[in-house]
């Protein structure tokens, strides 16, 4: 470099006219929303936290409707909500009725609105569809409720797990005998109050209870200092028990309970003094044991039944019974009638929540429930009137890509959790050079399994630490990021807040990777859904949309110009192939390393991708490519006389070929 300079000063000094001006990138322009999907960019947000319409602090479908503009200045041709439905948690991952808008995020009216807003500018909606499990709503409560309810086939139930599991009944486990990840649990299920008159006795130091049923007359309530307690009925109905023997103690009185009973031996529910049972419920004149460790409801005449969750016990595993007639199963065909519903409406894509736990980590069952599935959704989307297929990702979240790549024999496209991987890897060392023929392998890999794969690459997601925190905040590294993202080969997805540079780590709690969009410099964000984990020391002016949407330098302006681009030339875009350099790759010598440097083309377009993912200055000579027009670039770039070109740190640039 020092000796090109020294060239270019000598000539400049002789007068000599050379093009040794930087060439200026042509102005990329905004999507005329005519894009027709070249990019294949998908905007992943979280409903509750990316914008709220109505000022009650959650974020809302009204508020995705009213920033259209700014997803399509990204380049974005879809977008994946986070889920939609009525939930019990705030992240929505626990459906409640897949039939319904969760009231918290809007109407269907409002949904409907969105849909068609979006498809106006030739943006697609993508659904997040949970299949593995539901919430505990309507049909996991009435699954419970008696063994010949309709919706018992709905969940993986076991009055003895241990001996079905041993005999190979629980479909769930595909054949396995351990299930890789999530445990049973129990739940009352039966008649499990009770009404009527009894004598109570508990004797804390067997550590029993004993009920009978009896004609006795009542007693009133101890209420003068009892140690021990009953609770019943109501939540505040309590009572206290007479002290009749030492640790003994009794009353008979008129119980109505719907839920059963509990015993304590102190007023403030602490830990350790609330006595109930392990699940099992009582007989009547049959000594009860107490513990205080589980504290299970005491329950009357029902029974325990048990059900698997992989996750957590509010999230009960749906089961669809042997996964080779998955589709014929009543949980399969209620889900699948919900789905109808949506995409009937207009959403052209799901997503799919952690599919590789369906069948339990039996990649063999999830990918032929899978292919049932992504078919019968096809077919309603197709009557529909759908253009080409369904768009459908699976989040199958394994070890490695290769563990991951079969399940391209179920749905047309995966999340490339190995990408991000790689290309931090990559930028975290400096090292450009062999990324082409990583993304070639992992393509090829997915190609073995399906001949038609969208490669689903991202960076980071709700569920993992911000790409922001992974490159130790460093904005000149994140762009390089957003720009290599953009510049790949597949189905790019851009996470909520990774544009305007967010950091996040997971360890502090899961809300501190889903924080809210800041829309303006000095405006409130909705992190009501949050209960208020936000980083508010990260929320300064400076990351708001306002403040980095007026800086030509910023991380979302970075954003925005490859996104734009990539929407411009089809050869970047979802159906441009990538191919290594002859001269720069995984071969380059040491001096030359963090050039990361390919080729894109589609239908007779191609594009040279340059990239340096190093911390230094580098200069490359291109003999053989075309640098005299160059489409984009971030960072320091320069072109001199037509072949050398000039890289500054974590700089990016892409020509026409
Ligand atoms: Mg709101």
């Amino acid at each position: 470099m020092k000796l090109l300079r020294y060239f270019l000063a000598l000539a400049a000094a002789a007068g000599m006219v050379l093009s040794c001006d930087p060439v200026d990138p042509t102005p990329v322009t905004p999507s005329d929303g005519n894009n027709d999907h070249v990019s294949g960019i998908t905007y992943q947000l979280n409903v509750y936290s990316f914008a709220d319409s109505d000022g009650d602090g959650w974020g809302d479908i009204k508020g995705i409707t009213q920033h259209l503009d700014y997803l399509d200045s990204l380049g974005a041709t879809s977008l994946w909500l986070s889920p939609v439905q009525t939930s019990a948690s705030y992240h929505g991952y626990d459906v409640l009725d897949y039939y319904s808008i969760s009231p918290k995020l809007g109407t269907e009216a409002d949904f409907q609105d969105l849909i068609d807003k979006a498809r106006a500018k030739h943006i697609d909606i993508y659904m997040d569809y949970v299949l593995n499990h539901s919430g505990r709503g309507e049909w996991f409560n009435a699954a419970v409720s008696s063994p010949s309810n309709a919706y018992s086939n709905y969940y993986v139930l076991s009055d003895n797990w241990a001996a079905d599991v041993a005999a190979g009944k629980i479909d769930n486990y595909a054949g396995a005998t351990s299930p890789g990840m999530g445990s049973w649990y129990s739940v009352a299920s039966g008649d499990i109050g009770y009404k009527g008159r009894v004598h109570i006795k508990v004797d804390m130091n067997s550590r029993t209870l004993l009920v009978t049923e009896t004609t006795d007359a009542i007693q009133s309530p101890n209420n003068s200092n009892p140690e021990c307690w009953i609770w019943y009925g109501s939540i505040s109905q309590h009572c206290g028990l007479y002290t009749t023997g030492s640790k003994v103690y009794e009353i008979t009185l008129d119980m109505d309970t719907s839920w059963g009973m509990l015993v304590c031996t102190s007023t403030n529910w602490a830990d350790g003094t609330k006595w109930g049972g392990d699940g099992s419920s009582l007989s009547f004149g049959a000594p009860f044991k107490l513990n205080n460790s589980t504290a299970a409801d005491i329950t009357f005449g029902g029974k325990s039944i048990w059900y698997f969750a992989s996750f957590d016990k509010s999230m009960p595993d749906l089961n669809y019974g042997p996964y080779a007639k998955a589709s014929e199963s009543a949980a399969f065909k209620d889900l699948a009638a919900s789905a109808d519903k949506w995409i009937n409406m207009g959403v052209n894509g799901l997503r799919l929540d952690a599919v590789i736990w369906i069948y339990q980590n039996q990649t063999a069952a999830n990918t032929t429930f899978l292919k049932q599935w992504y078919d019968r959704c096809n077919t309603t989307y197709k009557a529909r009137g759908g253009e080409g297929d369904i768009y459908m990702v699976g989040e199958a979240w394994c070890d490695s890509a290769e563990q991951m790549a079969p399940y391209y024999k179920g749905l047309p496209s995966n999340f490339n959790f190995y990408y991000w991987y790689t290309l931090k890897d990559r930028i975290l060392n400096g090292k450009g050079c062999d990324f082409a023929k990583t993304v070639m392998y992992f393509r090829n890999l997915f190609k073995t399994n399906r001949a038609d794969f969208i490669d689903a690459i991202k960076l980071t997601n709700h569920d993992e630490n911000r790409a922001g925190s992974d490159l130790g905040r460093n904005k000149d590294m994140m762009k390089l990021a957003g720009a290599v993202l953009l510049t790949s080969p597949g189905k790019p997805f851009i996470y909520q807040g990774e544009e305007l540079g967010y950091w996040g780590e997971k360890s502090k709690g899961d809300e501190y990777v889903r924080t809210p969009i800041k829309w303006t410099a000095n405006g409130s964000v909705p992190s009501r859904a949050l209960n208020g984990k936000v980083d508010n020391s990260m929320l300064s002016a400076a990351i708001s949309v306002e403040n980095q949407a007026a800086d030509e330098s910023s991380i979302l302006s970075v954003y925005r110009k490859f996104g734009q681009l990539r929407n411009q030339y089809k050869a970047l875009g979802i159906n441009g192939d990538i191919t290594s350099h002859p001269e720069f790759n995984e071969k380059s010598p040491e001096s030359l390393k963090s050039a990361g440097v390919w080729y894109r083309e589609y239908d007779g377009q191609k594009v040279l991708v340059v990239h340096n993912f190093g911390s230094g200055e580098i200069s490359l000579t291109f003999k053989n490519d075309k640098l005299d027009n160059m489409l984009a670039s971030n960072g320091n770039v320069s072109v001199f006389f037509k072949e050398n070109l000039q890289m500054g740190p974590y700089s990016s640039a892409v020509f026409l070929q």
